[in-house]
């Protein structure tokens, strides 16, 4: 028989138990006890050296080399407590992934003895060989290298695995000339563009004391487990984290009986795994739940500052693999792992504020703090009209293109929703009907109803790629397998550039004598009458939709990476990152190099792997059901007794279809002369693609006809339901 693994997979899942529950430690014993954080280094640290870098941790300043070697010291020690004879710079270069390079603490002496050693200069700055990093078009002038150089803002850590404990040290990635090679660099630029133009916009609004503003992210992470007996014979899920072929299941998600419904004991066990090792990381995980496909959950920590939100949400993705591998499971990141299932997103939601105005996409509960929020809110509304193309060219993948606009996920239209509330404030301010009153020595702008806003409304509206959600902005779109730091970038960056324009016109309304109110409503009068476009609170789904928003609105419906990834060269968007110094034309331009060139490998690597599936597994189970159909055909036909030849005749033609469309296939990958990456992208998206889905479609159609038992790949309903 040829499905012998796939029997055998079966088997050794019918008889598995979940791992032992162990009783974990309290929170308040493990929580963060793998970092250095600034409460251990007030501890290791005399009191100027903790001084000093606390606040290069604070503002992100250089350390000097006197301190960076006290700091050096005291981690090295803490870590070799904690059983550590390496060290690793940890760092994210342009691709999705997490790199890492370890180094040994040890150092022979003379006479023949090994020490440990760690110098502030090897904390500060590493040198990995950057040639074998994707770098596009930066080609550094001296050697093919980039260096690595701590990143004082997110905490050094360390990493047990079942090697050995390691000290991770998170940091920045470049280049000898500067340029940034990594997903980094970028956030913290673009938090100090945002909080320069956030500084010039509450000045202006009488704010005399401003602590730094800093921009904040919580990530729902979706994902699915599948039992790792049955993920190690589908290569597909191997190779590519999606399955290239599979017809449905009989029983999918229809009966909604998944979405919060009891979570599997062995998937259980596995969570508490998993939480336990990152409170020990500091990473405060919140809620877990299943989510609405079989064998698809979720996991959302507390949101942190953006830059740590984002290295921990890298550590996460890593630790949900090793964890689940652990458990007997494959965890797939992919967008979508199962054809006709719904997929898996990352909501990044994202705010801004600082210690002294707080959290300044909260509406507050007075009239002033309803300005800043109202100007704040606007900021938001014009930058996704603006830079709509640029949101949707930072959450573009190969993966996600399965999902985007597929009737489970946003569509691939960038609108902003708000909510019935807000939405009528802001119409309202647009139409010219609000008026400004005095109040209690203050402007008010008969706001009563953000004063009441509601903050977590019931009817949240789940088709919208960018929702307000009471207190900060829920970024829907983004991909599950995607860094976070591409979507935060974008929205730090039109967010400065947003509020840069509102500043300006702001202070010209004000030198011109208007009041602070009547200043704000002249000004987010002329943002709705030009942007407002972009406010969309109906069904994102619906067809009615796609068709106003782009011949109405004038808004852009963006299906795939190779329409989207372009409008990272787009004359408006390089002067967008050029003005607020978030990404030089070199550095964004290497940026699209490195981003078309993953999306073509990946659509590359999953054709390949279409071929040899097809080739190697499906066709000869279809052949070996045919054979075993003539035979019988034949000796029936001898005992002249009339059979039926339809199957027969079905699974030939489909069987010829296939390797037609294989065939295809085979030369549409051959092509090589394209004449600009635009046109190698678009090849991928329309040529390649179809001829995949071509032969898909046939063998699926085999899949349903071909005897169970000689079936090689497990099939839908077995992978989709956790035992
Ligand atoms: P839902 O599934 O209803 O969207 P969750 O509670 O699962 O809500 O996730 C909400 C996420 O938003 C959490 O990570 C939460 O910490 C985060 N969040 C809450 N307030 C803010 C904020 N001000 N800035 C960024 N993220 C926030
Ligand atoms: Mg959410």
């Amino acid at each position: 028989m040829s499905n012998t693994s796939r029997l055998q997979a079966i088997s050794q899942i019918t008889t598995r138990e979940p791992m032992k529950v162990t009783m974990t430690d309290r929170l308040g014993k493990i929580w963060a006890d793998d970092v250095f954080n600034l409460a251990r280094m007030e501890w290791a640290l005399s009191k100027n050296a903790f001084k000093a870098v606390k606040k290069t941790v604070q503002t992100g300043e250089p350390l000097d080399a006197a301190t960076a070697d006290v700091v050096a010291a005291a981690m090295k020690e803490w870590a070799v407590s904690k059983g550590c004879k390496f060290f690793s710079h940890i760092f994210y270069p342009m691709t999705n992934v997490t790199a890492e390079k370890h180094d040994g603490f040890i150092i022979t002496t003379s006479d023949g003895n090994a020490i440990t050693e760690f110098t502030g200069s090897l904390l500060i700055k590493g040198e990995p060989d950057g040639s074998s990093f994707p770098n596009g078009s930066i080609r550094m002038t001296n050697a093919a290298r980039g260096y690595t150089a701590w990143d004082p803002t997110s905490p050094a850590y360390v990493m047990e695995t079942d090697n050995g404990a390691t000290l991770m040290i998170p940091c920045v990635f470049m280049s000898w000339t500067g340029e940034a090679l990594d997903k980094k660099i970028p956030l913290l630029r673009s938090n100090d563009a945002m909080n320069k133009a956030a500084q010039k916009v509450l000045s202006l609004m009488g704010e005399t004391e401003i602590a730094p503003l800093n921009s904040s992210c919580g990530a729902e992470q979706e994902y699915f487990l599948v039992d790792a007996a049955f993920a190690n014979t589908r290569p597909d899920l191997l190779l590519a984290g999606r399955t290239l072929f599979g017809a449905p299941s009989a029983k999918g998600q229809e009966f909604d009986d998944h979405y919060f419904g009891a979570i599997p004991a062995r998937v259980q066990v596995f969570m508490q795994d998993f939480e336990d090792k990152l409170y020990r990381l500091g990473i405060p995980a919140k809620t877990h739940h299943n989510e609405v496909a079989p064998g698809q959950f979720e996991i959302a920590p507390y949101f942190e500052a953006a830059n740590v939100a984002a290295d921990h949400q890298q550590l996460m993705m890593t630790l949900l693999k090793s964890t689940a591998k652990k458990h007997g499971f494959v965890c797939l990141l992919h967008e979508k792992p199962f054809a006709g299932i719904n997929g898996s997103g990352k909501h990044v939601n994202w705010s801004v504020g600082n210690a002294t105005q707080g959290n300044l996409l909260d509406p507050g509960s007075t009239p002033h703090e309803n300005l800043n929020f109202l100007l704040f809110c606007g900021a938001v509304i014009r930058g996704v009209h603006k830079y709509g193309p640029l949101l949707r060219a930072v959450i573009a993948s190969a993966g996600n293109d399965h999902r985007l606009g597929a009737n489970e996920a946003p569509p691939a239209i960038l609108s902003v929703y708000l909510g019935d509330q807000l939405e009528k404030v802001f119409q309202d301010i647009k139409d010219g009907k609000v008026t400004t009153h005095e109040h209690g020595g203050e402007m008010d702008l008969g706001l009563d109803q953000i004063l009441k806003f509601e903050r977590d409304p019931g009817d949240r509206n789940r088709t919208s790629p960018f929702a307000f959600t009471g207190n900060r902005f829920e970024f829907r779109a983004v991909g599950s397998a995607q860094s976070v730091s591409g979507p935060l970038v974008a929205m730090n960056t039109m967010l400065a550039d947003s509020l840069n324009w509102i500043a300006g016109k702001l202070e010209s309304e004000l030198n011109g004598g208007a009041d602070k109110a009547a200043a704000v409503v002249t000004v987010l009068k002329e943002l709705m009458s030009e942007h407002g476009n972009a406010v969309f609170g109906g069904d994102g789904y619906s067809t009615d939709w796609h068709e106003m928003a782009v011949k109405e609105r004038g808004l852009k419906n963006i299906p795939t990476t190779a329409d989207a990834l372009p409008a990272l060269r787009e004359e408006s968007v390089k002067k967008l990152f050029a003005d607020t110094g978030v990404l030089s034309p070199v550095e964004l331009e290497s940026r699209f190099e490195v981003y078309a060139e993953q999306y073509v490998l990946s659509i590359e690597v999953e054709a390949k792997l279409v071929i040899d599936m097809a080739k190697t597994s499906i066709y000869p189970a279809a052949m070996s059901y045919l054979s075993g159909l003539a035979k019988t055909g034949k000796r029936m036909a001898k005992l002249k007794i009339d059979l039926d030849n339809s199957t027969a005749e079905t699974v030939a033609a489909e069987v010829n279809a296939m390797m037609s469309a294989v065939d295809k296939l085979c030369e549409a990958l051959e092509k090589e002369d394209f004449a600009s990456t635009e046109e190698h992208m678009q090849f991928c998206a329309n040529d390649i693609r179809g001829l995949m889905d071509e032969v898909r479609a046939h063998a699926d159609t085999l899949e349903a006809e071909v005897s169970d038992e000689l079936w090689p790949l497990p099939k839908y309903q077995e992978m989709l339901f956790i035992k």
